[in-house]
C-alpha cells in the first residue's frame, strides 16, 4: 500500500548495536537521501552515523561534527555529508554550511536539524533516539519515499 509515512520502533541495548542500526540504514542510502538524527545530547546521534559510514566502507576515523559542523566523506556509491546544526542560529546558514548542496551530490545526515523547521526535506527518515534505564530507544518515522523504504528494512 502507498503511504507518505512509516514508523518503526526498536530497543538498543547497547551502543553496538545503536550502530547496527547505522549499518542496516547503510544497505538502502542514495544520493539525495536525508536522514536527521534527533534526541538530546548523549543520545547516539553520532555512534548511529559512525555505524552507517563504517558499513559504507569509512575505514578512518569518524569524529563528532560538533565542533567543524561538518564532516564529508568521499565514499562511493554515495558520497556522505554527516552535520550538526547544534550551534546554527537560523535556517539559512544551513546553505551556507553545504546542506543543500551536499543532498544533490550524495547524502545528509543531520544531527540536530530542528533549526531548519519547514526547511527539512519532506521526503527524510527520522531517527529519533532516547535514553532509557536499559539503552536505548529509537523510533523511525519515514516520510516522503522514506516510508515505503523503511517498511521494507531488515532491521533484524
Ligand atoms: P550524541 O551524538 O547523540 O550526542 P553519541 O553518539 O556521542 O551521542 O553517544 C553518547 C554515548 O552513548 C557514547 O558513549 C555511546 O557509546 C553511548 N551509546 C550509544 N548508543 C547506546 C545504547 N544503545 N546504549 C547505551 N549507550 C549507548
Ligand atoms: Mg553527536
Amino acid at each position: 500500500m502507498t503511504h507518505d509515512r512509516a514508523e518503526r520502533r526498536l530497543t538498543l541495548p547497547d551502543a553496538a548495536a545503536t550502530e547496527h542500526l547505522g549499518r542496516a540504514l547503510a544497505g538502502r542510502l542514495q544520493r539525495g537521501d536525508f536522514i536527521a538524527l534527533m534526541g538530546d545530547l548523549g543520545a547516539g546521534k553520532t555512534t548511529l552515523a559512525r555505524g552507517l559510514l563504517r558499513a559504507l566502507g569509512e575505514a578512518g576515523p569518524v569524529p563528532s561534527p560538533s565542533f567543524t559542523l561538518v564532516q564529508h566523506y568521499e565514499i562511493t556509491p554515495v558520497a556522505v555529508a554527516h552535520f550538526d546544526l547544534y550551534r546554527l542560529a537560523s535556517a539559512e546558514e544551513s546553505f551556507e554550511l553545504g546542506l543543500d548542496e551536499a543532498c544533490h551530490t550524495g547524502a545528509a545526515l543531520v544531527e540536530w536539524p530542528e533549526i531548519l523547521g519547514d526547511t527539512m526535506p519532506k521526503d527524510r527518515l527520522e531517527v529519533h533516539l532516547l535514553e532509557t534505564s536499559d539503552g536505548r530507544a529509537a523510533r523511525l518515522i519515514g516520510m516522503g519515499y522514506w516510508a515505503d523504504r523503511l517498511d521494507l528494512l531488515d532491521l533484524s
